[in-house]
Formats: structure tokens, C-alpha cells, sequence
């Protein structure tokens, strides 16, 4: 199955060509269609499966239509566990959507928090943060979700390795009850899908 099938922006395939991908992998042929269908989702993938562009490629083609930047409004939310994996996201986000007109920010604590309430203020469509930090800015009136559509939890079981379970469930909290979610983990333990019930509904499971 070629990415072309998928129906995405062809500003979107240009930039997948530019990357030299020439099939989507096992993942991306699994998620990419269930995510652009709204569904919920919990993937069970680990790191290495082209998982990060299996939902960066399907939220950048849900937002490519609709150019409503609002100052410290988000409207897509990706939590990653540390400040590596948050800026090696954001750079799959503008690498995908380098001809699209969204924007991104990977948000993260142990820096002045300053320049980040800057870029809230100018507006930002995808963020990618770690969850202390984006805690941090909700309390300072930095950043509302109220115009959020997806949360993404990357690489759930680390994020419950490193103790972030009650800093994820305090961000479920503020967040609009009507979402998409979707969850991505190396492992599905009993312990991600307890955390998965408490941030999502229903979902949709799938495994490669
Ligand atoms: P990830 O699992 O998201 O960390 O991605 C692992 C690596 O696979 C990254 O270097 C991606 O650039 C690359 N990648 C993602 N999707 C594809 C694809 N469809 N074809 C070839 N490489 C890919």
C-alpha cells in the first residue's frame, strides 16, 4: 500500500518523498487510517517502527485545512516522557509539515519558561511536551485547552516508569471531555491499560 492511499495533503506526501520513505511501514498502514477516521486508538509499538509518523502524519492532514491560530490555544497535544524524545517529535512535525502552514513547539522544563509563554502567545496548532512543564504553564494561565481536538500519550509505559501517572491525570482533567486520543507504548502492561481507561473511552487496539 503506497502512502498515496491514504488520501493525505500532497503537501504532506511531497514531504514524506523528501524524507525518501517509499512505503508506509507496518504501523502507518495500521493507525494512519483508523486516526484520520476519528477513531481512539492504543497502539502497541516500540521505538524504531516509524510509529512517531503514524500520528504526526494523520494529525497534520487534520489540521492542514484550518488555519485558526488563537494565542495560548493548542489544538493537538503530544505528551512525551522526556525533553529528547519532545524535541525529536517536534522535528517529525515540521519535517512532515514543512509545506503546510501549522505550527509546533516542544515544551519542556530545566529552561526559562519565558520564550515558550512567548510562542504560546503567538499561537501554536501542535504542541509536544513533557508533562511537568506543560502542568506548570496550565497553572500559570500560560496555556488553555479549551479548543484542544487530540491527545497524544507517546511511549505510555515510560511515562509510568518515570512516575508521571498523576501529572497525565491532572492534564486528562482540564481537557475538553469530547477528543480523539490516542496512546502509544512499547509494551501494553496492565498498568498502561488502566492509564488508557482513564484517558480514553473506547479504543481501538492494534499491535504490530
Ligand atoms: P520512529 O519509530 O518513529 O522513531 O521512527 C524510526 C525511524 O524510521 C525514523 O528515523 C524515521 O525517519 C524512519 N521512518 C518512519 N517512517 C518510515 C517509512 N515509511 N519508511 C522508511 N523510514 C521510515
Amino acid at each position: 500500500m503506497p502512502f498515496s492511499k491514504f488520501g493525505l495533503n500532497k503537501l504532506i506526501l511531497q514531504a514524506v518523498a523528501e524524507k525518501g520513505y517509499e512505503q508506509p511501514t507496518p504501523i502507518q498502514q495500521k493507525a494512519i487510517p483508523a486516526i484520520l477516521s476519528g477513531k481512539n486508538l492504543i497502539a502497541a509499538a516500540q521505538t524504531g517502527t516509524g510509529k512517531t509518523a503514524s500520528f504526526v502524519l494523520p494529525l497534520l492532514q487534520m489540521f492542514s485545512h484550518k488555519h485558526t491560530l488563537r494565542a495560548k490555544r493548542i489544538r493537538a497535544l503530544i505528551l512525551t516522557p522526556t525533553r529528547e524524545l519532545a524535541i525529536q517529535v517536534a522535528e517529525n512535525v515540521e519535517q512532515y509539515g514543512k509545506h503546510l502552514h501549522l505550527t509546533s513547539m516542544a515544551m519542556y522544563g530545566g529552561v526559562d519558561m519565558d520564550p515558550q509563554k512567548q510562542r504560546l502567545i503567538e499561537g501554536v496548532d501542535i504542541l509536544v511536551a513533557t508533562p511537568g512543564r506543560l502542568l506548570d504553564m496550565a497553572h500559570q494561565r500560560a496555556l488553555h485547552f479549551d479548543e484542544l481536538e487530540v491527545l497524544v500519550i507517546d511511549e505510555a509505559d515510560k511515562m509510568l516508569d518515570m512516575g508521571f501517572v498523576n501529572d497525565i491525570n491532572k492534564i486528562i482533567e482540564r481537557l475538553p471531555q469530547e477528543r480523539q486520543n490516542l496512546l502509544f507504548s512499547a509494551t501494553l502492561s496492565n498498568k498502561v491499560r488502566f492509564l488508557a481507561k482513564t484517558a480514553i473511552n473506547y479504543a481501538l487496539e492494534i499491535s504490530i
